[in-house]
């Protein structure tokens, strides 16, 4: 289900007002960003978004979030409602030293029993 205005305002408070990516102030003029992005099967829900600049969105493009991006992003959401997507963890939780190929590898396979 796409980000509510509610989900939204949540997100800011959880974030505390600032952007994921560079932790500077981002208020009004957050955009949404897709950590799995939508381009490769990422849904457009709370669970795979987190606000952004829109540079700093722009930036991160197509790629995966990296250890330490989940490593935030599973910080924020304990105990959050707005959750955190399968296969978000199971790449958290995927091989340490796995290279690109294989992390979207765990991705596919995750999303794949999402379906
Ligand atoms: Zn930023």
């Amino acid at each position: 289900m796409p980000v509510t205005p509610d989900d939204a305002r949540l997100m800011d408070v959880q974030q505390g007002g600032r952007c994921f990516f560079c932790d500077g102030p981002v208020g009004a003029k957050a955009t949404f960003d897709h950590l799995i992005p939508q381009a490769y099967g990422g849904i457009d829900d709370p669970a795979n978004v987190v606000l952004a600049h829109r540079r700093c969105n722009q930036r991160k493009d197509d790629r995966l979030p990296t250890d330490e991006e989940l490593d935030r992003f599973f910080a924020l959401r304990r105990s959050s409602r707005l959750g955190v997507w399968p296969p978000l963890r199971a790449l958290r939780d995927g091989d340490e030293g796995a290279d690109e190929e294989e992390r979207w590898m765990t991705v596919a396979q995750a999303m794949a029993r999402e379906r």
